[in-house]
C-alpha cells in the first residue's frame, strides 16, 4: 500500500493528489477544471515543478479521470509508469448523513447509502458519487475507500445535535445537525496531540477552522461533542460569503417584504452574505484587510463581526468540553492571518489563553504561539485534508 490517488470531485471539476505513503510526499497535484462544459483543461502539478495547464476536452468525469491517469503516466510529466503503481483511491465525500460514523470501503451498497444521503447535500453528494463510478470505470479493481465531511461529528450527543423543533420533522426527513470540516478537525486534533506530546484521549481542544467556508468544532478526549455547522454548512459562524446562524425569521421577512423566492433567499444567505456582504468589497481576508487599513469602516466592521463570533464560540464550547487544554487555527486564515487571531483570543485571558505576540507572528506553519506562562495552549496547525484522506484509506485497507 504505497501510492494513494484522493480525489476530491465537484460537479464541473476534479481535484487529486497522488501521495506516496512510505513518506507521505505529494508526487503530483492537479485541478480537472470546467469538465462538461467548453475550454476544460487540467492544471498539473509535478512535485518541485512549476504547474502547467493541458487543454483536453472532458466532456465527463470519466474523461477526467483518464486524462489525470494519462498526465500522471505520462513519460515527460508522469511520476508513475502505470496505473497498476496506484494502490487504492481514496475520495472524499460531503455528507454521509447517519449511515457513516467513519471511513468506508467502497462496493455498491456503499453508494448506495451515499445515494440515500443525496436530500441532505444535493449540489455535494451527487458529483461525488459520479467521481466514484468515473474511477470504477477507468480502474477497475483497484480498491477505494470513501472518507466523510460529516463522520467524525456522529459522535455529537443527541442534545447537541437535535434541533428544538418537531420531533417529527427529524424523524421524517433527518433534519438534525450534522456539521462539515470533519476531515480536518480530526487531523488537526490528531497533530495537536503530537505536537503536545500527550494522548488525545486526555485532551480538551477547540478546533477553529477558518477559510472561505468556517465552522469551530469542540473535541474532548478524542471526539467531536459539538460544532458550529449545523443541518447545512450554512449555519454557525460568519463566512465569507455565507451568513451562518442568524434568527431564522429573517427568511420569511424577506420571502414577504422582498417577494423573493425561496432560491433568491438561499443564494442570498449563501453567496451574498458573510464579511462580502457586510463589506460590500470582498470575501477574501486579505482584500478586507487591505480596504480596512485605507480606511474603509464597513471591511473593518466585517472582520469585527467575524472574530466577535469565532470569540463567542471559543468560550461557548469551552463550557461544552468542561475547560479547554488547547485551541487550534487552521484553514486559509487560521493558518495566514496573525491579526485575525489576535483579535479573537483578545479578552479570553480569564480561560487561561494568552499569546505571545511575536510567536504569533508567523503563517503556515506547525506553531504553539502561547506565553510559557498560559495555562491553554494556543497552536497554528496547517491542515491538509488530502494526507488525512489518504492515511483513513490506507487505515481501512489494512483493515483497521
Ligand atoms: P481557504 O478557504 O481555507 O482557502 O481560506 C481562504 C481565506 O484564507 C481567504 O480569506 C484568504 O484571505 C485567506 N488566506 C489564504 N492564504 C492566505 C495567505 N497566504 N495569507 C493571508 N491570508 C490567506
Amino acid at each position: 500500500m504505497k501510492k494513494i490517488l484522493v480525489i476530491n470531485s465537484g460537479s464541473s471539476s476534479l481535484k487529486f493528489q497522488l501521495i506516496d505513503m512510505t513518506n507521505e510526499t505529494v508526487l503530483a497535484k492537479g485541478l480537472c477544471d470546467r469538465i462538461g462544459i467548453d475550454n476544460s483543461f487540467l492544471k498539473y502539478t509535478k512535485q518541485g515543478q512549476d504547474p502547467i495547464i493541458i487543454n483536453k476536452e472532458m466532456v465527463d468525469h470519466k474523461d477526467a479521470i483518464q486524462t489525470t491517469i494519462s498526465a500522471l503516466t505520462d513519460e515527460k510529466i508522469g511520476v508513475i509508469s502505470d496505473m497498476s503503481e496506484i494502490s487504492a483511491v481514496g475520495h472524499r465525500v460531503v455528507h454521509g448523513g447517519e449511515k457513516f460514523h467513519d471511513s468506508v470501503v467502497i462496493d455498491e451498497e456503499v453508494i448506495k447509502a451515499i445515494e440515500e444521503c443525496i436530500d441532505l447535500a444535493p449540489l455535494h453528494n451527487p458529483p461525488n458519487i459520479i467521481g466514484i463510478r468515473a474511477c470504477q470505470q477507468i480502474m477497475p479493481g483497484t480498491p477505494m475507500v470513501a472518507v466523510f465531511d460529516t463522520a467524525f461529528h456522529q459522535t455529537l450527543p443527541e442534545y447537541a445535535y437535535l434541533y428544538p423543533i418537531p420531533y417529527d420533522i427529524y424523524k421524517k426527513y433527518g433534519v438534525r445537525k450534522y456539521g462539515f470540516h470533519g476531515t480536518s478537525h480530526k487531523y488537526v486534533s490528531e497533530r495537536a496531540a503530537v505536537m503536545l506530546k500527550r494522548p488525545l484521549e486526555e485532551l480538551r481542544l477547540i478546533s477553529c477552522h477558518l477559510g472561505n467556508g468556517a465552522s469551530v468544532c469542540a473535541i474532548k478526549y478524542g471526539k467531536s461533542v459539538d460544532t458550529s455547522m449545523g443541518f447545512t454548512p450554512l449555519a454557525g459562524l460568519a463566512m465569507g460569503t455565507r451568513s451562518g446562524s442568524i434568527d431564522p425569521a429573517v427568511v420569511s421577512f424577506l420571502i414577504e417584504k422582498e417577494k423573493m423566492t425561496v432560491e433568491e433567499v438561499n443564494e442570498l444567505l449563501n453567496k451574498k452574505s458573510g464579511v462580502l456582504g457586510i463589506s460590500g468589497v470582498s470575501s477574501d481576508f486579505r482584500d478586507l484587510e487591505a480596504a480596512a487599513d485605507s480606511g474603509n469602516k464597513r471591511a473593518k466592521l466585517a472582520i469585527d463581526i467575524f472574530c466577535y463570533k469565532v470569540k463567542k464560540y471559543i468560550a461557548e464550547y469551552s463550557a461544552v468540553t468542561e475547560g479547554i487544554d488547547a485551541v487550534i487555527f487552521t484553514a486559509g486564515i487560521g493558518e495566514n492571518n496573525s491579526r485575525v487571531r489576535r483579535q479573537i483570543v483578545e479578552g479570553l485571558e480569564y480561560l487561561g489563553i494568552k499569546i505571545d505576540y511575536e510567536k504569533n507572528n508567523v503563517r503556515g506553519k506547525e506553531i504553539d504561539i502561547s506565553t510559557e506562562d498560559a495555562k491553554v495552549r494556543t497552536l497554528v496547525i496547517p491542515t491538509n485534508e488530502e494526507l488525512a484522506i489518504a492515511r483513513e484509506t490506507m487505515k481501512k485497507l489494512n483493515g483497521k
